[in-house]
């Protein structure tokens, strides 16, 4: 799968978990897009077959959890998000594309249907749908960007930790895509898939911003500070 159909089809996974963070949704949604996409981190010759098994998934949540729990300390329900979104990496690759889920004990590929195909398209560009209909109509997704000015110090560096690379691989894999597009063409479906990766893009920039904008209740925190000195 592309990066916009992972995004989408780890978001409806964790769907219970993202409307259970209501008050860090932001943060949620930002922890989704990055481990939705951790396993494409490590995608090169045989390193894919490690990143796209149970063990080489584990090691890598593992090996990405330490510095991040040291640096921001998130609540438990976020390690839990993360998980389930790496976890359905590995879903829809094995629906569209291939995982060697018992590596380095097999290296038999599973596979349901062809990567880059004009099904895969079709399906990423129905899924991202399906998710960017939700989050707009269920999720306040306005609310939880502006809520980002509320968040701790800790809250802020997690968004910042988990915004940065989802951006950094959105803008690669979205200009491989185009080139890779180039054979069959852009038209159609693949126009719309690469306005997804956009979107992504976009949305990414606005979470990286927010996590080293202003905070915003500092009026608010003095005037309760005052109250307590008085
Ligand atoms: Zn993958």
């Amino acid at each position: 799968m592309w990066l916009p159909g992972h995004m989408a089809f780890s978001f409806l996974i964790c769907l219970p978990l993202i409307v259970h963070l209501k008050r860090e949704r932001a943060l949620a949604l930002s922890y989704v897009m990055f481990f939705s996409l951790l396993p494409d981190f490590l995608h090169l010759g045989p390193l894919r077959y490690l990143s796209h098994s149970l063990v080489g998934l584990g090691a890598m949540l593992l090996m990405v959890f330490i510095p991040l729990v040291a640096l921001s300390r998130p609540r438990p329900a976020l390690l839990l998000l993360a998980a389930a979104a790496a976890g359905g990496h590995l879903l829809g690759d094995a629906y569209i594309g291939s995982i060697a889920p018992f590596y380095p004990w097999s290296l038999e590929w599973f596979q349901v249907n062809e990567f880059n195909s004009a099904f895969d398209i079709r399906m990423e560009v129905v899924f991202f749908t399906i998710a960017a209909v939700i989050i707009t109509v269920a999720l306040r997704p306005w609310r939880s960007i502006t809520s980002v000015a509320s968040y701790s110090a800790r809250e802020r560096r997690g968004l910042l930790l988990t915004a940065l690379p989802a951006m950094a691989i959105t803008g690669l894999e979205g200009a491989y895509f185009i080139i890779v597009s180039q054979g069959p063409g852009l038209g159609g479906y693949r126009s719309m898939l690469l306005a997804c990766f956009m979107a992504i893009f976009l949305v990414s920039v606005v979470l990286l911003s927010k996590s080293v904008g202003r905070t915003g209740h500092k009026l608010s925190d003095s005037i309760i500070m005052g109250r307590d000195i008085t």
